[in-house]
């Protein structure tokens, strides 16, 4: 792979023994920062705190750290949780990126009842991924300090 000379198949085939062989490391990384972002995080704890206003409760027990073969970061599913795709995600700033996007999720689904299944109108899984996408990274970047608010 170094000297560019692997196949395509031969990449892909080394990537996925790599998830495998240090699926127990990226996930208990992947579990270390979320339970740090849930406890100390500003906007983790401010969707948190949003969603249980909605009757929502998303903690440990359902937003879950897997090894994903798909290439996502992460996924929502209103009868499952969040999805954190430990493989993909290794710093603590993209896992809160990450996971503040999947919370609006949450929060429309509890709030607007919106759906992101497969057989949803295109449109309307477009707008929620836009939606959540501008909301997340503005308030990301707003509770880092790096968009500064008058
Ligand atoms: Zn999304």
């Amino acid at each position: 792979m170094a000297t560019g000379s692997m196949s395509q198949a031969g990449q892909e085939k080394y990537w996925s023994d790599a998830d495998t062989r240090y699926s127990a490391i990226d996930c208990k990384r992947c579990e270390d920062q979320r339970d740090y972002l849930l406890q100390y995080s500003p906007i983790i704890r401010y969707m948190s705190d949003n969603i249980k206003r909605l009757g929502g409760d998303l903690n440990k027990s359902n937003i879950r750290c897997r090894t994903c073969k798909t290439g996502q970061l992460g996924g929502f599913d209103h009868k499952y949780g969040i999805m954190l795709c430990a493989n993909y995600i290794d710093k603590r700033s993209m896992l809160e990126d990450v996971l503040a996007h999947e919370m609006v999720h949450a929060y429309d689904h509890l709030r607007f009842k919106t759906s992101l299944t497969a057989d949803e109108d295109l449109k309307k899984v477009a707008c929620a991924e836009i939606r959540a996408s501008n909301l997340s990274e503005i308030r990301s970047s707003t509770f880092r300090g790096i968009i500064k608010t008058v």
